[in-house]
Order: C-alpha cells, then sequence, then structure tokens
C-alpha cells in the first residue's frame, strides 16, 4: 500500500514538474495489465480513478470485481473483431482503434444507454516495432472516416514508440504525433486527446504536448513476464 501511494505521489510529482507553466493539464492513466486487483485496489485508494489494460478477458474480470467504485476504462491493447462487443459494452474509451472495420463493430455494439464511445485513432509513427497503427498518409481518412459514425466519439490519437532511451529521440518521434494532430485539428477535427508517453518517456511525451501519459511499471513495479 504504501509502495503503491508513494509510486503514484511521485509520478504525479514528475509529470507536474514536466508540465510547462503555459501549457495543459496532463491526465495519468495508470496501466494494470498483469497486476492483481489488489494492487489495483490499493491505488483507487491512492486516488487513481482512471486505468489502462490490453487484454479484454483479464479486463472484463477486475472491471467487474471493481465496479462499485466509479472508474474509467481505457482499452489499449490490439483489437481482434471477436472482442469488439465486450470491448464496446465495458470501457469507457478505446485508444487502439486503426482500422474502419473495427471502428464500425465498436459503434454497432455500443449500448444505447451509454454515451459515446471515446476513441483515439492509434497511430505508427516512425520507429514503431510493431505492425499496429494506422500509417501516417491514411491517418485522416480514418479519422473522416470514424467522426461519422454516431456511437463513437472520436478525441484524438495514441502512439507506441519503440523504446529508446535518447531524449532526443523520444521528443522527435512524439513530435511527428503532435504535427498529425495539429494537422487534423486544422482541417476542422475537435480533437482533445494526444496520448503518449509510457514510463520510459512520459517526460519527453509531456513535452511535446501529450495530453494523456499511460503509466504502468512506474506505479506499479515490473510486470510478471507470462509464459
Ligand atoms: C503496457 C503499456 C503501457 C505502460 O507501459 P509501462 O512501460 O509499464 O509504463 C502503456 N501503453 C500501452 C499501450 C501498453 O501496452
Amino acid at each position: 500500500m504504501a509502495l503503491i501511494t508513494e509510486n503514484l505521489q511521485a509520478t504525479r510529482a514528475q509529470i507536474d514538474a514536466a508540465i510547462s507553466p503555459d501549457n495543459h493539464a496532463v491526465t495519468l492513466i495508470a496501466v494494470t495489465k498483469s497486476q492483481s486487483i489488489d494492487l489495483i485496489e490499493k491505488s483507487i485508494n491512492a486516488g487513481q480513478r482512471i486505468f489502462g489494460e490490453n487484454y479484454v478477458q483479464e479486463a472484463l474480470t477486475k472491471i467487474n470485481a471493481l465496479r462499485n467504485y466509479r472508474l474509467e476504462w481505457h482499452f489499449i491493447g490490439p483489437i481482434q473483431s471477436n472482442k469488439t462487443r465486450q470491448i464496446a459494452e465495458n470501457f469507457d474509451w478505446v485508444q487502439s482503434v486503426d482500422r474502419l472495420k473495427i471502428a464500425e463493430r465498436l459503434n454497432d455494439a455500443r449500448p444505447p444507454y451509454k454515451a459515446r464511445l471515446n476513441i483515439c485513432l492509434q497511430v505508427n509513427v516512425s520507429g514503431e516495432t510493431s505492425k499496429s497503427g494506422v500509417a501516417p498518409g491514411q491517418l485522416e481518412e480514418l479519422a473522416r472516416q470514424v467522426a461519422s459514425l454516431p456511437r463513437l466519439h472520436l478525441r484524438g490519437l495514441m502512439a507506441i514508440p519503440e523504446a529508446v532511451d535518447n531524449e532526443t529521440e523520444q521528443r522527435r518521434v512524439f513530435r511527428e504525433l503532435k504535427n498529425l494532430f495539429e494537422q487534423l485539428k486544422q482541417k476542422g477535427y475537435p480533437l482533445d486527446t494526444l496520448s503518449m508517453g509510457m514510463s520510459g518517456d512520459y517526460k519527453a511525451a509531456i513535452a511535446e504536448g501529450a495530453t494523456h501519459v499511460r503509466i504502468g511499471t512506474a506505479i506499479f513495479g515490473e510486470r510478471e513476464k507470462s509464459a
């Protein structure tokens, strides 16, 4: 308990220190993949309310166990089309949308009694090793299509750049995403969310304009390596 509280406080302090005086607020998303319900509850007791999860089954167990708290859940992992219904029914945000088919399925499955599902488009910025993410050249077309889906609320962009130690290189890649974000805003998309930065690079991301950082290890410690 003490450790999670200290880690959270230290992380929040570092985030605040990285925000320049004329800058926006930064929202901390605590990434809880492979962490226990008990640890998540400790972070809730330390004031955390916004969580990110990567795997649907694992997330549903946690969302269900913690449903007496008012929490906000972000889906941040790769999306299989046979999981879109469970995601649309249980999450508040989906940050990893990178193709129209998935967006359409989320739109169709979002329950009418819930608010529109908040969406970030995941962009494959340069230096990315994963195959996830829309290519920058296809981003505007995808944004146009997703913005037209009535049960989705297009909020912004997300990226997961390759981990590098060099802060100059970290910032260069984050700047690319920020530029794409600004270009879309200039074209009239009312975006307010730029989700970039993890434990190893969130200071660089904030310096380049992140509005949301997704942090796991710095709060909860190293994850168990899955078999
Ligand atoms: C695991 C994960 C994070 C958090 O990574 P840490 O290095 O543990 O902070 C952030 N975003 C995504 C998409 C992740 O999968």
